[in-house]
Parts: structure tokens; C-alpha cells; sequence
């Protein structure tokens, strides 16, 4: 018996992939996780109608909702196709209760969405990171604005790590020799260097930016931080870690840094030309935090003068970027499409969180304090720690020019 009558509950998914849905899988299953880092509990809907580790964020997969929905009476409406005026997204938008969105794939609901919809209660972010909505006219309109903290926060560290040592170590031109069939070691090397012994720092240390730098620790460096919030001093010495007050103090002295901020006001644009100049010549930036942290063109600006030796993440914006978009093709980096947080493993774990605030919010029951970021006309849990109030979506309808080729 749900608290709410028939709802909709409008859905925007990345589309399938190109070679059919669903995809043959590498491998049978994956590892059963009993709770995260610091003791919270994995998602705990009351059941689940998927397979952990099957596609589920694109449309077909639909998040594992469907039959949940349909046989509770509710309207499930799955689309890919976001961005435009004439897009399936803001046409069914008008008479939507919920609105379940990817960052990977995000379905902007920017401020003129938001009036177009006032049916709209509840926004729910399927991962981390709520900047696709104007979380101002969230605040202003009294929606509810949630994702599924902690989700997919260590898939991302992974990819960080991962990033940042393509970029030291100069991976990706080292591959390019491979599929040539060319064995040119003097070139393949010389922009290729060890990460034993630098100074690596990252901007927050939250839950991915902390598993980062536990990630680093191995491997001999020296490593850096800065928050809004100073770690305790148990953390600290256990990683050997330096505090810095501000960014400009942390990226004075790294050799490589590592973006783990949400986006908000206080941090859209934080590496401009202004920053980048403050840092050593030949630092590396991977960004897997949002592409709006970074000024578009200051990053290309520094690649292709040498202020930076490299740069890797997998956020972009605005999402998809144009197929025009400068990092797509600027010297040195080590891109990926917003791919980190939404590993096979991952989805298991935000289809199920959806699930349990979909349930929770029908059966009029309150949702986790750790996965709310807006709610009763304000931030709330989380987002009084990681956010401030405003709007970070601006410029987002850009997304309407990328073409799949
Ligand atoms: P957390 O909320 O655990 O951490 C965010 C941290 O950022 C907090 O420690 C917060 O500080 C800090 N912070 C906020 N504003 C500032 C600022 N102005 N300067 C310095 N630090 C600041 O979130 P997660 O670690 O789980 O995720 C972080 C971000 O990573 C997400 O918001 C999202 O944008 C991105 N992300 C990307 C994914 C991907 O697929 N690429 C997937 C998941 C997340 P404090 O709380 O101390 O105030």
C-alpha cells in the first residue's frame, strides 16, 4: 500500500550500447560487499529485481524499476534523450512527480525545467553528485533533492589512482606504440616518470578524496590535502598527511593533484588560469569530481604551454560535451567519459540505493540523512557538509549539440 497514489517517476538513463542490450558480461558475478568504509550500511530496499552486475543505468536497464513500479500502480517512464526543448525528457517533465537522473548522463533540471514541472517533489541523484539540479530553485520550490551516498565513491577513487598514474607514468602514448606495432622506447619514455617520492595532494578529503589518498599511500609519496574540514589528527599521522588552509597553499607544492569537491558556487572554476599559474611548472590534474571545477580553456591554455604536464579525469561539462569540446583532442591528457562511478559494481549498488529511497518516499517514511542533499527548503544531511546554496547547472544546455557519430 503506497502513501502516495499513482506517481511518475520520470527516468533519464544513458542509452544502450551500440552493439545491443544486454551486453555479454567477462564476468559471472560480482564481490559481496557488507558495508562501507566507515560502517554505513549498503542500500537496503526490501528487495531487488536485478542481477548485481548487469547493465542497469542505460534505458534498458532501467535502473531494475520497472516491475517495482508498474505493479505499486505508479507510471515509469524511461528515456535517453535529455537536452533540447523538444526532448522526450522536458516534454514528459511536465506532469512528473519524481525525476531519477545519472551524473554520467545527467538530465539537467535547470531552473526553467523546474517551472515547467509542478508536479515535481522528489529529484533523485542515481550516484553522487547533485549539481545537474538547480539546487536553489530546489530549495526555493521545496523539492527533495537525494543521491546514493557512498555508492560509488571507492569505483572513483579507483579511477583516480588509476588516472593519475596513466599520467605520470605516460600510459596512454605507451599503448598508442603497442596497437601501431611500433617499438620506439625512446619516445614511448619521454614523458615518462616514476610517482615514488612526489608530493600528490588532493582538493577535499571526503569520502573518495580520503580513499584516494588511502589508495596512494602505498606507493611512496608524499601526500597533501585540504578541506573545509581538517581530518583528525589519527588520520593525519596514520597517512603521514600535511594540511593545507587553502588551495593555492596545496597546489604550490604538488607535483600532482587530485580534484574530490562537489560542485557548488564556492568551487565552479576553482583551477583558473589564476591557480594554474600558482602551481609547480609540469603539475598533473586528474579531475573525476565535476569538468566545471576547471576552467574549460585555462586547462588547454596550460597543456599546450607546459604549465601542465598532464591532465586525466572523466568529468566533463557539460555532459555530453560537444563533439567540439577542446579536451577531446588538447595535448597530454588521459580522458575517459564519465565512466568512473558507474562501473558494472557500482550500478548494483546505486539501483538498489534508488530503490530504497523510492520505496521509502512511496511508503511516506523518511529517507537516510545521509543521502539527502535539499530537503523542507534547505540543504540537509549531506548537503550541509558537501554543498552550498546556489546553482551550478549554467551553460548546461550546451549538451544539445553533441551528435553521436
Ligand atoms: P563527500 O561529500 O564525502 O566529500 C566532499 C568533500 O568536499 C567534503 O569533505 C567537503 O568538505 C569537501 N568540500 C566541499 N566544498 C569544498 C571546498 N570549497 N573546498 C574544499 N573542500 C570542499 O563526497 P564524495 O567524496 O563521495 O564525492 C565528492 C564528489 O565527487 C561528488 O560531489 C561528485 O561531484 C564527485 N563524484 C564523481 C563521480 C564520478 O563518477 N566521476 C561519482 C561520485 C562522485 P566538508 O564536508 O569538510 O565541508
Amino acid at each position: 500500500m503506497s502513501f502516495f497514489s499513482a506517481q511518475k517517476v520520470l527516468c533519464v538513463l544513458y542509452p544502450d550500447p551500440l552493439t545491443g542490450f544486454p551486453p555479454n558480461y567477462s564476468r559471472e558475478d560480482i564481490p559481496a560487499l557488507t558495508h562501507y568504509p566507515d560502517g554505513q550500511t549498503m542500500p537496503t530496499p526490501s528487495s531487488i529485481d536485478f542481477t548485481g552486475g548487469h547493465l542497469l543505468g542505460s534505458v534498458s536497464g532501467g535502473l531494475g524499476l520497472e516491475s517495482f513500479l508498474t505493479t505499486r500502480g505508479h507510471r515509469f517512464v524511461v528515456t535517453s534523450d535529455k537536452d533540447g526543448p523538444d526532448s522526450v525528457f522536458e516534454k514528459e517533465l511536465t506532469d512528473a512527480d519524481v525525476v531519477i537522473s545519472q551524473p554520467f548522463w545527467p538530465g539537467y533540471l535547470t531552473a526553467e525545467r523546474i517551472a515547467k514541472a509542478p508536479n515535481l517533489k522528489l529529484a533523485i541523484t542515481a550516484g553522487i553528485g547533485s549539481d545537474h539540479v538547480d539546487l536553489q530553485s530546489a530549495i526555493d520550490r521545496d523539492i527533495t533533492v537525494c543521491e546514493v551516498t557512498w555508492c560509488n565513491s571507492i569505483s572513483v577513487a579507483e579511477h583516480a589512482v588509476m588516472q593519475m598514474l596513466a599520467l605520470v607514468r605516460d600510459f596512454i602514448p605507451q599503448y598508442g606504440w603497442v596497437v601501431r606495432s611500433g617499438w620506439n622506447i625512446a619516445d614511448a619514455v619521454s614523458r615518462s616518470y616514476d610517482i615514488e617520492g612526489m608530493d600528490v595532494g588532493v582538493v577535499a578529503s571526503g569520502r573518495i578524496g580520503l580513499a584516494f589518498l588511502k589508495r596512494m599511500k602505498p606507493f611512496d609519496v608524499n601526500l597533501h590535502y585540504t578541506d573545509r574540514h581538517r581530518l583528525s589528527p589519527e588520520v593525519e599521522r596514520e597517512l603521514g598527511l600535511t594540511f593545507h588552509e587553502n588551495v593555492e597553499s596545496l597546489v604550490s607544492v604538488c607535483d600532482a593533484v587530485s580534484i574530490h569537491c562537489p560542485l557548488h558556487p564556492e568551487t565552479e572554476h576553482m583551477f583558473n588560469d589564476d591557480l594554474i599559474g600558482k602551481m609547480k611548472r609540469g603539475s598533473y590534474i586528474v579531475n573525476t569530481a565535476r569538468g566545471k571545477i576547471c576552467d574549460r580553456d585555462a586547462i588547454v591554455r596550460a597543456l599546450e604551454n607546459g604549465q601542465l604536464a598532464g591532465y586525466a579525469g572523466d568529468v566533463w561539462f557539460p555532459q555530453p560535451p560537444p563533439n567540439d569540446h577542446p579536451w577531446r583532442t588538447m595535448p597530454n591528457h588521459a580522458m575517459t567519459p564519465h565512466t568512473s562511478g558507474t562501473s558494472l559494481s557500482a550500478q548494483a549498488r546505486y539501483a538498489a540505493g534508488v530503490r530504497e529511497i523510492l520505496e521509502c518516499w512511496l511508503d511516506g517514511r523518511p529517507i537516510r540523512d545521509e543521502y539527502l542533499i535539499v530537503q523542507g527548503g534547505g540543504l540537509a544531511g549531506t548537503g550541509i557538509h558537501s554543498y552550498t546554496e546556489g546553482n551550478a547547472t549554467g551553460g548546461s544546455e550546451e549538451a544539445a549539440r553533441f551528435k553521436q557519430s
